[in-house]
C-alpha cells in the first residue's frame, strides 16, 4: 500500500480474520482504509502459532469466512479441524481473491492512536515512522495476539534455544535429538507436546496447572462429506449463526440432572465423538451448575484412565482446581497417550515449582533438568493485552489503558465512552472466544460497515458510546458470568493468568445469537446508547479524496 497519503475514512488495526473482513467490507462500501499489520503477512493468529500440532478446534468448514457464497463454494477443506498451514494458506487465497494486501502496511506495528476533539480526527502513528489521520479506528488486534513470556528468574541466561508458540519461527524447529522442556500445558501445550515428543530425544512437561483436554476426533473430509457441506452450507450457516457458540450445535433439550444415567452417558458419548471443545456444550445446565457439570467431569476422569497406563500420572493429569469446561476445552491429538512413552516425563509444577532458569535448563525446587530448548507454551495477555500495548488516547487525552485499569469497560464489546469512532473487533465485553471468532469477526465488522454507512448517509460525524449504556452492558456481562461457574476458574478469560491483571470475567457470555439479536435491536432503534453527533464547524464528513483513497474505491 502506498504510504504517500495520510488521510483515510478508518484505519484498521490487524490483518487477522477480523481485519482482513474489516478492509474488505469498508472498502465495499467506498471506504478509504488503511490497515497496519505488524506481521510480515496476513492471518493473524495463523501467522504467528506456527507450533507442531496447531489446529484450530471448531470445524474448519464452520470456522471460515461466510460472507461470500463463492468463496465456501471454492475451497475445499481437507480434514475436520484443519492445521495451521491449511489454515493460513486458505486466509491467503481470501486476501489474494478480495485483493486485500494492498490496503495493509505490514512489519509495522501501530504505536499511538490519538483522537483530536476539534477535528473528530483519530492520529495514528506507527514504528515506521507513519502518520495516518482518520476518521474512524478499527482495533482488530486480536483477543490472543500479545504473547506471555513469563518472567521466571534468569528467562534470559538460557544458553539453548527458547520458542514461545505464539510466536513461531517460520524456519521450523528441528527438535530431533535434543532434550526439550515445555512450559504449560493449556491449548498450545497440548497440541504440541505428541509432536515434539515424537522427535526430541526427552521431552519434559512442565504442568502447572493440569487442564481438561478432548479428542479431537479428527479424520479427513472424503469428497462426498464435503460436498455434501457445501450443499448444505447456508443451512448450516444459519444453525450456527442461530446457536450459543457460532457452531451449528445445540445442547440437549434437557438438562444433565433431568435425565436417566443411562441417556446422560449417551449424549455424553455422542458430544466426545464430535470432540474437543464443544463436549462442554452436551448439555444446557454443564456450565452454570456444579452438580451437573460434575457428571460431565467423571465421564471425563473415565476416559481419561483408559488413555494413560500409569494410574499415578493420571492423577497428575486430572484438573483439580476448576469445573471441567470453565478453562477452554482443549481439543488435542494423542496428548495423552504421548504420556505412555518412556521418552516423556511430567514434571508437576504444583509439587515442586520452577524456582530459576539457568544456562543449561530448568531448576525446579526438586532438581535440575538439563535442556537444549525450552518451549513457552504459557499463553497470552488475552483480550486487552494487544489493546494496552497501543498508546490510545480518546477525549481530553484519556488513556485508553488507564480507563481500563480495573478491568475492560464497553458497550457492546464495540465502543468505550470517551473514545469516539473507535471500534474494538471482537475484544472484551463481545462474546469473542467463547464462540466461533471468524463468525463473530463477520458480526462484528458488518455491524460496524453498516454504522459507518449510515453515519455517512446521515452527515453524522461521531459516535460515541454513553457512560450509562457502559455502565449498562458491564453490570450485564458481570451478572451473566456471575450465574456461571467461569468465575471460579483461574483463566485467562478472568485475566488470572496476568500477575496484577485485574480479576474481570472479560467476555459477554449470553450466548452468540443472543448477541446478534442485541446488536441488530441497537441499530435498528438508531444506535440506542450512543450519542450521534453531527459535524462541528472544524470536523467536516469523512470524504477524504486522497490519491490512495479514490484507487482503493476504483479498485474495489
Ligand atoms: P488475530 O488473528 O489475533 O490478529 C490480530 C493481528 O493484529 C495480529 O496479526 C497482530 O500481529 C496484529 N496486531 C496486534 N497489535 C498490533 C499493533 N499494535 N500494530 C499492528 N498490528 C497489530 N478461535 C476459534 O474460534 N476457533 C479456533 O479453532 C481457534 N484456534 C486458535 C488457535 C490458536 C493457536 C490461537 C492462539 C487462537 C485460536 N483461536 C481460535 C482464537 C483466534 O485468535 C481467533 O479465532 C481469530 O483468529 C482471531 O482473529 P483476529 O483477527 O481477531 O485477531
Ligand atoms: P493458556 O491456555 O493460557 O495456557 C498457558 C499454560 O501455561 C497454562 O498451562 C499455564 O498454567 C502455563 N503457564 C503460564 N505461566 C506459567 C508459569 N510462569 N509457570 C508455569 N506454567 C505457566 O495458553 P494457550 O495454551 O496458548 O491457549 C490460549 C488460548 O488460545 C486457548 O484457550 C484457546 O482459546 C486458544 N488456542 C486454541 C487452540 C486450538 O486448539 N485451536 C490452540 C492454541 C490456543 P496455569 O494454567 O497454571 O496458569
Amino acid at each position: 500500500m502506498s504510504a504517500t497519503s495520510s488521510q483515510f475514512d478508518a484505519v484498521v488495526v490487524g490483518a487477522g480474520v477480523a481485519g482482513m473482513y474489516a478492509v474488505h467490507s469498508l472498502r465495499q462500501r467506498g471506504m478509504s482504509v488503511c490497515g497496519f499489520e505488524a506481521a510480515a503477512g496476513i492471518g493473524g493468529t495463523w501467522y504467528h502459532n506456527r507450533y507442531p500440532g496447531a489446529r484450530c478446534d471448531i470445524e474448519s468448514v464452520d470456522y471460515s469466512f461466510s460472507f461470500s457464497e463463492e468463496l465456501q463454494q471454492e475451497w475445499t477443506w481437507t480434514e475436520r479441524f484443519a492445521t495451521q498451514p491449511e489454515i493460513l494458506a486458505y486466509l491467503e487465497h481470501v486476501a489474494d481473491r478480495f485483493d486485500l494486501a494492498r490496503s495493509f502496511r505490514f512489519s509495522t506495528r501501530v504505536t499511538s492512536a490519538v483522537f483530536d476533539e476539534d477535528t473528530a480526527l483519530w492520529t495514528v502513528r506507527t514504528d515506521g515512522g507513519d502518520e495516518v489521520v482518520a476518521r474512524f479506528c478499527l482495533f482488530a488486534t486480536g483477543c490472543l495476539s500479545a504473547a506471555n513470556t513469563p518472567d521466571i528468574a534468569g528467562r534470559d541466561d538460557f544458553a539453548g534455544e527458547a520458542y514461545h508458540t505464539g510466536e513461531w519461527p517460520h524456519r521450523g524447529v528441528d527438535f530431533s535429538g535434543k532434550r526439550v522442556g515445555v512450559i504449560g500445558t493449556g491449548s498450545s501445550g497440548m497440541q504440541s507436546i505428541p509432536l515434539i515428543a515424537q522427535e526430541a530425544d526427552h521431552l519434559f512437561v512442565f504442568q502447572r496447572s493440569a487442564n481438561y483436554s478432548i479428542p479431537a476426533g479428527n479424520r479427513p473430509f472424503g469428497e462426498t462429506a464435503m460436498r455434501e457441506i457445501k450443499e448444505n452450507y447456508a443451512q448450516r450457516r444459519r444453525e450456527a449463526r442461530s446457536s450459543g457458540g457460532g457452531s451449528p450445535f445445540t445442547p440437549y433439550p434437557k438438562g444433565a440432572l433431568e435425565v436417566t444415567e443411562a441417556e446422560r452417558t449417551r449424549v455424553y458419548d455422542e458430544w466426545w465423538q464430535r470432540g474437543g471443545v464443544l463436549f462442554s456444550k452436551a448439555f444446557p445446565d454443564q456450565l452454570s451448575n456444579i452438580d451437573a457439570n460434575d457428571t460431565a467431569r467423571t465421564y471425563w476422569e473415565a476416559k481419561i484412565r483408559e488413555l494413560v497406563e500409569d494410574p499415578s500420572l493420571t492423577e497428575k493429569l486430572t484438573p483439580g482446581d476448576h469445573p471441567i469446561g470453565t478453562k477452554r476445552i482443549v481439543t488435542d491429538s494423542g496428548y495423552y497417550q504421548t504420556f505412555n512413552r518412556d521418552n516423556v516425563t511430567l514434571v508437576d509444577l504444583r509439587e515442586s515449582p520452577i524456582d530459576a532458569i539457568t544456562p543449561g535448563g530448568i531448576r525446579t525446587t526438586d532438581r535440575e533438568y538439563e535442556l537444549d530448548v525450552i518451549v513457552y507454551a504459557t499463553g497470552f495477555d488475552a483480550m486487552t493485552g494487544a489493546l494496552n500495548r497501543i498508546d490510545i488516547r480518546g477525549r481530553g487525552g484519556r488513556a485508553l489503558k488507564e480507563e481500563w485499569s480495573a478491568g475492560p469497560r464497553t458497550y457492546l464489546g464495540l465502543g468505550v465512552h470517551g473514545f469516539p469512532n473507535m471500534f474494538v473487533l471482537t475484544g472484551p465485553g463481545s462474546p469473542g472466544p467463547l464462540a466461533n471468532m471468524v463468525l463473530g469477526a463477520e458480526q462484528h465488522v458488518d455491524w460496524v460497515s453498516n454504522c459507518m454507512g449510515y453515519l455517512r448517509d446521515q452527515g453524522v460525524t461521531t459516535i460515541e458510546a454513553d457512560s450509562d449504556a457502559v455502565e449498562a452492558w458491564v453490570a450485564e456481562c458481570n451478572s451473566l458470568a456471575a450465574k456461571t461457574l467461569f468465575p471460579g476458574a483461574n483463566s485467562w478469560y478472568m485475566g488470572a493468568n496476568i500477575p496484577d491483571k485485574p480479576r474481570v470475567f472479560m467476555p459477554y457470555i449470553g450466548g452468540f445469537a443472543v448477541y446478534g439479536r442485541i446488536l441488530n435491536e441497537v441499530a435498528d432503534e438508531g444506535y440506542r446508547g450512543f450519542t450521534l453527533a453531527a459535524p462541528t464547524a472544524t470536523a467536516t464528513p469523512t470524504a477524504t479524496a486522497t490519491a490512495t483513497a479514490t484507487a482503493d474505491r476504483a479498485a474495489s
